[in-house]
């Protein structure tokens, strides 16, 4: 890899630059990159009423959410605390989409109480619902639709062993606990996995989706989920959005015709908003040689991005402090007390102790499965926005870490 293809700048702003001025590790975001993949989105389904509801959970910074809300857009919140946070970014309730997972009931009438959709995934759960709220307040169910899709087994969770959503199959029975509670039922929902390259996945899961709306007058919209794949290195293939656009769009508005009504056609993009707009920039510690690898030990692990090591996840890594060096093999790895290799046997500019590194994709699932495993502390989160860098999240001190911590006298 050239130097010249290694992303040194973002907006104007040079990355070792951030890595100088805010210290390292670092997280650090390019705001005009997602709001570029909202567009595409937004171009690729221009022709039916599109509504984005961005995964939360891939990156929940505050600042990250008001530009998802200044493009008009809404956000899919997994958790009440990720409700709150939404809100704290100044989304109204009917902007937000809650799709928990097996959460007590509680925070189901917390979500309802503030007004948020409730998105039901088990047959439990909906006739917990509607005994409660029978016809008062409306919901949205997740189907699930058997459809093996995504990147790899752990990042796969439409299929039929799946803990997540409805299955298929119990289509009678969801029918009939909507009639015996009188559940208004006003979207229908499919998530079937990440990092989904075809076109024809999401338009399988549509014609699941298209044949089971029939069953409900009531239906506002349709939520497609997420799992666009991004690039990864150069010449990784990605998700087609024009493709995926032009060819669900159509079956869509088809589907329209026969429904009836036109309904909106919702997404909830997390990876393809936020990926490609991470960097995470981590300094070397160590250059160490062994009889078969030279390792590269950073100031960081599995602690700030654990995707390498939790799915096999590819991340591009650069030397940013010596851009224009030698091609060397390295092994990146980090500072934890567990095998936490970053990069296998990669091709790096020749690092020397001290060098800044970046890798690469490191926007979405990054900083938010983040950990202070080994009682390290978190690292800080730069946004550049507008040609300027700025902190978005304070690096953690020592006191973070002991907070909570009630110290006996003992
Ligand atoms: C995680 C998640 C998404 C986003 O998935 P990506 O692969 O990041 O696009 C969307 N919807 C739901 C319900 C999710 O849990």
């Amino acid at each position: 890899m050239s130097a010249s293809q290694h992303p040194i700048q973002l907006q104007g702003v040079n990355l070792e630059t951030i890595a100088q001025e805010f210290g390292s590790p670092v997280y650090v975001y390019d705001g005009d990159k997602i709001v570029s993949q909202i567009k595409s989105l937004q171009s690729a389904f221009a022709t039916v009423p599109l509504k984005i509801k961005y995964a939360t959970k891939a990156l929940s910074n505050i600042n990250i959410l008001k530009l998802v809300k200044k493009a008009g857009e809404g956000v899919d919140a997994v958790s009440i605390e990720e409700i709150m946070i939404c809100m704290k970014a100044g989304f109204t309730a009917g902007e937000i989409m809650y799709t928990p997972s097996g959460v007590n009931f509680r925070e189901v009438e917390e979500a309802v109480a503030l007004g948020v959709i409730v998105n039901l995934d088990s047959i439990p759960l909906m006739e917990e619902f509607g005994a409660m709220y029978g016809n008062t307040v409306a919901a949205c169910i997740r189907i699930n639709p058997h459809i093996m899709a995504g990147g790899n087994a752990k990042i796969s969770v439409g299929h039929i062993q799946s803990k997540f959503g409805i299955s298929i199959q119990q289509l009678p029975e969801i029918i009939e606990v909507v009639k015996n509670f009188d559940i208004k039922i006003k979207g229908l929902h499919i998530h079937t996995g990440s990092d989904i390259l075809d076109a024809e996945i999401f338009l399988r899961g549509g014609n699941v989706l298209f044949e089971a709306a029939m069953n409900f007058p009531d239906l506002a919209f349709l939520d497609f989920g997420g799992g666009f794949k991004v690039a990864y290195k150069s010449g990784d293939p990605a998700t087609d959005i024009a493709e995926v656009g032009a060819k669900v769009s159509a079956a869509f508005n088809e589907f329209c015709e026969k429904y009836g009504r036109k309904l909106e056609l919702w997404l909830e993009p997390g990876k393809f908003l936020v990926s490609e707009s991470g960097y995470l920039i981590v300094e070397a510690n160590v250059v160490k040689k062994t009889p078969q690898i030279t390792f590269v030990g950073v100031d960081s692990g599995l602690n700030h991005l654990i995707r390498p090591m939790m799915y096999d996840a590819f991340h591009d890594v650069y030397n940013l402090s010596n851009p224009e060096g030698d091609q060397k093999p390295y092994n990146v790895v980090g500072y934890i007390c567990e095998t936490d290799t970053l990069a296998k046997d990669r091709m790096l500019a020749s690092v020397t102790k001290g060098d800044f590194l970046v890798f690469k994709n490191a926007g979405a699932y990054g900083f938010s499965m983040s950990s202070n495993y080994n009682s390290r502390l978190r690292p800080a989160e730069v946004l550049v926005w507008e040609g300027k860098a700025q902190l978005i999240r304070e690096r953690e001190i020592f006191e973070d870490l002991i907070r909570h911590q009630v110290i006996l006298d003992i």
